[in-house]
């Protein structure tokens, strides 16, 4: 049994991601205490946002707010679409030199006139929380320990913890993620693999999906489609770790109203899973969540300081 499945709440095979996430909170924030306590430094996470998609503008509010109840220094740099490529690059730039820059990231989408590859190559390394520069991706390809993307982070920790609290182990679980993203398809894989999974990526040119989903002891859903995984995909007894979130409207007594839901359609599938996250609330808190986790790594491999435990 983990430490982190003494703080996790189950309503029965239901993933608590949000309750999870908010005892990994206040753990950092502890460990932002101690910081500060010791060291009289306080962790700095920069956010870059470029233009103003709505969805963009909501996630960048809440990562700053909880940036800030962790007790860390939050900073935001908002700027016009029309901001050109180099302009953001230069600022990239000056945020990789400021000594009180400790996490840099540059919040994606980016406007169509920029290349998103080009400006998280830009990034140091080092101050890349997000994990996805060339450099950290590797690291977490060859096994060396590097900042590991806050998705694929924060859906380990809850497959992980989902795991030891059945008294089981993923070594040798089979393990199907559907979706090969950069961002969560890819790492992830990479992080079963290095928990002795046997992996197996799906994309949108895999045949016979739904059976290779029925082989699966561990399933991902990073797809970004409504409710794709069907019930009958899931095999009995698997875990069922769901990425995707999807707006759709719904239809009730009092009109059309939005909904989140996940790539898996999740009433279809809980019977049968042992354990799967639910969409809101499951793997999506953990995603802010790993954030300040790797701000606080970043943090202390920057100043040399030993990186808390569980961090
Ligand atoms: P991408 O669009 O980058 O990747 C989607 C992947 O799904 C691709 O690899 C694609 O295959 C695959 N795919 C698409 N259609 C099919 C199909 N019919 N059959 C099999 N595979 C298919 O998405 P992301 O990885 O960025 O995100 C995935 C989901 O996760 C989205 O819903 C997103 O909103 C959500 N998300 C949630 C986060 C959170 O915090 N919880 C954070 C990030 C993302 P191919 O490569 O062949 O095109």
């Amino acid at each position: 049994m983990t430490a982190f499945h003494q703080v996790t709440a189950r309503r029965g095979n239901i993933i608590d991601g949000a309750g999870y996430a908010k005892a990994l909170r206040d753990r950092l924030a502890a460990h932002v205490a101690n910081l500060k306590a010791a060291h009289g430094l306080t962790p700095c996470l920069t956010v870059v946002i470029v233009g103003e998609d709505p969805a963009s503008q909501v996630y960048v509010k809440s990562k700053g707010e909880m940036t800030q109840a962790i007790g860390m220094e939050s900073r935001t740099i908002r700027l016009p679409d029309t901001t050109s490529e180099d302009e953001l690059l230069k600022i990239v730039d000056d945020l990789n030199r400021d000594p009180v820059v400790n996490g840099i990231l540059v919040q994606l989408p980016l406007p169509k006139h920029m290349s998103s590859l080009k400006v998280i190559d830009a990034i140091n390394p080092d101050k890349d929380v997000d994990g996805f520069h060339v450099i950290n991706a590797g690291k977490l390809a060859v096994g060396l320990d590097g900042i590991v993307p806050c998705t694929p982070l924060g859906s380990l920790m809850l497959l992980k913890d989902a795991v030891a609290a059945h008294g089981d182990t993923l070594a040798g679980k089979s393990a199907v993620i559907v979706g090969r993203s950069n961002i969560v398809g890819k790492p992830m894989a990479q992080l079963l693999l290095n928990q002795d999974c046997t992996v197996t990526i799906a994309h949108s040119k895999t045949k016979n999906l739904a059976e290779v989903c029925q082989g699966a002891d561990i399933l991902v859903a990073a797809v970004g489609r409504p409710k794709f995984i069907a019930g009958d995909w899931v095999k009995d007894g698997a875990y069922v770790i769901d990425v995707g979130i999807n707006r759709i409207e719904v239809a009730t007594p009092e009109g059309p109203k939005g909904k989140l839901v996940g790539d898996v359609d999740f009433d279809g599938a809980k019977d049968r899973a042992l354990a799967i996250t639910p969409v809101p609330k499951g793997v999506g808190p953990m995603t802010i969540a790993c954030l300040l986790n790797n701000t606080i790594k970043a943090f202390c491999l920057q100043n040399k300081l030993p990186v808390p435990e569980g961090v």
